[in-house]
């Protein structure tokens, strides 16, 4: 999945009430908890929901960054890149290579019953999205969103009133800015962007390399060699800086998790999804073979 379903979510009951709001006079509206919304992916956080970081209801573990350049789609279902970062809840499971599809179901959803298991704490969009009346989430949407060092101060002032151990995300010695910005400065999508020239000259390669392949069923790699169209100066260029940057995210990732003591769900916050992981929305794929990571495009 490539932020197809960067949607708010719908908060789904959690009572025993279950079944239309409204029918029990709780608030009038008709939600039948049918969990949709929340199986499109978790909301985008706002700064008001930084104080369920404060009180320990949420944990950078939690989040999802999809940084700035990175396709999205809008509310009104446009996949648009990013103008800045965007802080959501994770889904359960978090695709690291590329790939399409995948379960974007906010992690706090229960499968077998539709039910949030954070009701009481959800953030603010899952309490403006009504399906049937988009006026309140519209209203908050764009409105006042988080940064990852938002929600990093957030987490580390709840560490300290809590009198947690602040490691990790929390950890005081730790430059965050300065990290965060040498990661955008080697792998972020203002160079890498669809309409920059790495995004473009893959974009190109991957048409040209399909249109060779009529019928193609199987990944083809873009591996530059004779006859490739990633052979052509710009191609080659593009696939070499981006599997360039793809060895750097890597890397980059590991040291910051053993050096910062971070967690792999807390990189996804830190770092957004890998490079790797958004390759699709140049129309092409990560694979890891033993030399390392190649290029390959994907059929159709
Ligand atoms: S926090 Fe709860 S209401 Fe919001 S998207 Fe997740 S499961 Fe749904």
């Amino acid at each position: 999945m490539h932020n197809e379903h960067d949607m708010p979510a719908l908060a789904p009951r959690d009572d025993a009430s279950h079944g239309p709001y409204g029918t029990d006079g709780t608030d009038g509206t008709d939600c039948r908890g049918c969990g949709t919304c929340c199986r499109k992916g978790g909301p985008a956080l706002h700064a008001q929901d930084l104080e369920l970081f404060r009180a320990g209801h949420l944990a950078p573990e939690h989040c999802l960054t999809l940084r700035a350049g990175e396709l999205a789609r809008d509310l009104d279902g446009e996949l648009r890149p990013l103008e800045r970062e965007l802080v959501k809840l994770r889904p359960r499971q978090i695709l690291r290579q590329s790939a399409r599809g995948g379960d974007w179901s906010c992690l706090f959803l229960n499968q077998a019953d539709n039910r949030c298991s954070i009701y009481a704490h959800r953030p603010a969009e899952c309490r403006a999205l009504l399906c049937r009346d988009t006026w309140a989430i519209r209203t908050l949407h764009a409105v006042d969103r988080v940064t990852r060092l938002d929600v990093l101060a957030a987490w580390a002032e709840g560490v300290v009133e809590r009198a947690g151990v602040p490691g990790g995300c929390a950890d005081p010695g730790v430059p965050w800015a300065d990290i965060l910005a040498a990661h955008e400065e080697r792998c972020g999508y203002g160079v890498l962007a669809p309409v920059g020239t790495v995004g473009a000259g893959l974009r190109r390669a991957a048409d040209e390399l399909r249109a060779r392949t009529p019928g193609m069923v199987h990944p083809v790699p873009l591996s530059g060699e004779p006859g490739d169209p990633a052979a052509t100066d710009e191609s080659a260029h593009a696939v070499e800086a981006f599997l360039e940057a793809v060895r750097f995210d890597f890397a980059f990732r590991s040291i910051v998790r053993e050096r910062a003591g971070v967690a792999m769900e807390e990189l996804d916050f830190l770092l957004g999804r890998t490079l790797a992981a958004t390759a699709v929305m140049y129309g092409v794929a990560v694979r890891m073979i033993s030399d390392g990571p190649e290029l390959v495009v994907l059929p159709g």
